[in-house]
């Protein structure tokens, strides 16, 4: 099984659609990478493939090989720079018209997450990250059934749990969390994504919404609380434009200045600078939270392993 040479397997879930998964699963891969890990990134998500986008690489070709598929490289591993490879498979990269949802029934689906998990040429990697659709569908089980069956308790690092502030009032989040206990997963830790904003004109981060009840819900399942992720418009410009994120004098996020510095290309000058995706994260407000939320999240798996 192509599964075989992966050291840890992480699920990202959330209750319901929106809240950020496949960007909380895009910005784990990207701080991963970051620290020196090989990453890969298997994007289940029939209700939406997001993950293409989210890579700037919609456009991709996924290659056939005997036995099943060669994943998209994102970038390769830069030993020298202490930069993992990425690569990514969703799919997305197989649907006639990207970011369609799927409308197939139910043993379809299954068929297809049970043959996604098998039939991607992998090679080694230091973390899988499986991005789920909503909620604890059908494919959810069949997943849990063919990780269960063909990896090793090692390799099952857990899952981490995705929620807005709002959500967390839902019970979806909750039924994500019993869902998790019922199939013996175990829970990383949870995420608070859209919590607070990072406004572009003001410099300061603001709580739109009331953020805090992903803690207090982590607290009562007894789950680590991994950190807050505000809503950043400069995100949504990397993701959608590729452009560098640009934050006015005296922004702080976390109290770390993350200003823009005087010296830093003009956009012109960026529109014919090829740098990665993964060096332009590094410039997001959101990259030093994710990086906090990352290692909580390696050191989770360390403990269980
Ligand atoms: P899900 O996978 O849960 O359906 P997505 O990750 O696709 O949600 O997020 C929905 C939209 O919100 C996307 O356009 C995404 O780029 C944006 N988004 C998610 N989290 C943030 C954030 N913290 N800051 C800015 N935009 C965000």
């Amino acid at each position: 099984m192509s599964l075989s040479k992966i050291k840890h397997i992480v699920l990202v879930l959330s209750g319901k659609g929106g809240v950020g998964k496949s960007s909380v699963t895009t910005q784990l891969a990207l701080s991963l990478s970051l620290v020196g890990h090989s990453v890969g990134v298997l994007d289940v998500d029939l209700t939406g493939p997001s993950i293409p986008r989210m890579f700037g690489i919609e456009d991709a070709k996924v290659k056939q090989a005997p036995g099943g598929w060669l994943p998209i490289t994102v970038h390769e591993g830069d030993a020298s720079a202490g930069i993992g490879s990425l690569r990514v498979m969703s799919l997305g990269f197989l649907l006639p018209r990207r970011g369609d949802a799927v409308v197939w029934r139910g043993p379809k689906k299954t068929a297809m997450v049970r043959q996604f998990l098998s039939d991607v040429f992998w090679d080694e990697l230091d973390y899988l990250l499986i991005d789920t659709p909503p909620g604890t569908s059908d494919e959810h089980i069949s997943l849990a059934e063919t990780l269960l069956l063909n990896t090793t308790e090692q390799q099952r690092a857990g899952a981490v749990v995705v929620t807005t502030p709002q959500a967390v009032a839902t019970a979806d989040v909750r039924k994500e969390l019993n869902f998790c206990t019922q199939t013996g997963i175990r829970v990383l830790g949870v995420v608070e994504n859209m919590s607070g904003f990072v406004c572009p004109n003001c410099s300061e981060c603001t709580n739109v919404f009331s953020s805090g009840g992903g803690e207090v819900m982590a607290n009562d399942f007894n789950v680590r609380f991994l950190g807050r992720v505000p809503i950043d418009p400069q995100f949504l410009v990397l993701i959608e434009t590729g452009r560098r994120s640009r934050y006015p004098q005296g922004t702080t996020v976390n109290g770390q200045d993350i200003s823009t510095p005087a010296d830093a290309p003009t956009e012109d000058q960026e529109s014919r600078d090829p740098a990665l995706l993964v060096h332009k994260y590094k410039e997001c407000s959101l990259a030093p939270i994710f990086g906090s939320i990352t290692a909580d999240v390696v050191a989770a798996v360390q403990a269980a392993a």
